[in-house]
């Protein structure tokens, strides 16, 4: 197979750019053939996934949540679509973590040489693909609005340190919600979108059963309706994602969401876009590479 390695010199505390000659030599006497392109700007692995689908059987994606949403935006706007075979070597891996897929290059590539890609869901937030999560309100910029200096000099701990000043300040917009052929209307503090039960590093094993190719996306909308709200929504997010019982959760393949301009919404922990929103799921609309525990427990 012809692999195209798409790597963000960016991500992370390591630079990939080290690893190069080490992955190189583990194709070494394989019938399948590499060919590497480094990021030389942000959004040029979208148009390079783009540009370059039809052309390979695998990408090898190297990089966080953020450099693997890149790669599949340009996939998605092509007929042809290569299988995703991730490396993560981001700071946040959230991905390579529900696709089992963990750092040793060399397990990784054995997964990729040997097994069957399985069929996975793709989501869009207004114009915007993604694959695991879209949300907003309290933490959710967290994941974005670090510096990339605090990242490589604190790593993990500079996000618990934003979280902590997030957890401050005072959270309360309106949303109205249209799917499934009704409006429902409350005042949210967060929107939490998921397509497993995994965010941020953390598993939130009470948040859903979703399956990767379900064709469908969970909605959780933690509202601010009680007293203690900050220490009722962490109570909810420490118990694995438990349902308080003011809080709603929707599952469907079609949301509409109007909510105020200033609104700030994260797709795979980047910034996407602001006020209201569509979002859609498309279902199997990408073939990956997972482990088999992966396949058992999401699909
Ligand atoms: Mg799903």
């Amino acid at each position: 197979m012809k692999f195209l390695l798409l790597y963000n010199p960016a991500s992370g505390r390591v630079n990939f750019k080290s690893k190069l000659p080490y992955v190189t030599s583990l194709f070494e006497n394989t019938d399948h053939e590499l060919t590497i392109y480094e990021s030389k700007a942000p959004r040029d692995l979208e148009k390079t996934a783009f540009k370059e689908a039809s052309a390979y059987d695998v990408f090898l994606v190297a990089g966080g949540d953020g450099t693997i949403n890149e790669v599949v935006n340009g996939m998605m706007k092509s007929e042809i679509k290569p299988i995703i075979g991730v490396l993560p070597s981001g700071t946040a891996n959230d991905i390579a973590a529900i696709l089992g897929i963990n750092r040793s290059i060399k397990r990784s590539l054995k997964i990729f040489f040997e097994s069957k890609p399985v069929l996975i869901d793709v989501n869009q937030i207004n114009q915007q693909y993604f694959i695991y999560t879209a949300s907003s309100g309290i933490l959710t910029r967290v994941s974005y609005d670090v510096s990339r200096r605090h990242i490589k000099k604190y790593g993990y701990l500079a996000y618990v340190i934003a979280a902590m000043q997030d957890l401050a300040l005072d959270y309360r917009y309106p949303i109205r919600i249209v799917t499934n052929g009704e409006a429902i209307d409350c005042e949210c503090v967060m929107v939490l979108g998921l397509s497993t039960n995994r965010v941020g590093g953390m598993r939130l094993i009470n948040f859903s059963n979703a399956k990767l190719n379900d064709g469908l996306f969970e909605l959780r909308f933690f509202k601010r309706s009680k007293k203690m709200w900050r220490f009722r929504f962490l109570s909810s997010l420490i118990r694995g994602g438990k349902r308080l019982g003011e809080d709603l959760h929707l599952v469907s393949d079609h949301f509409f969401i109007e909510t105020d301009e200033k609104v700030r919404w994260n797709a795979d922990g980047e910034y996407s876009c602001n006020g209201s929103i569509e979002i859609k799921t498309y279902k199997e609309a990408i073939r990956v590479f997972a482990s088999d525990r992966t396949i058992k427990k999401y699909l």
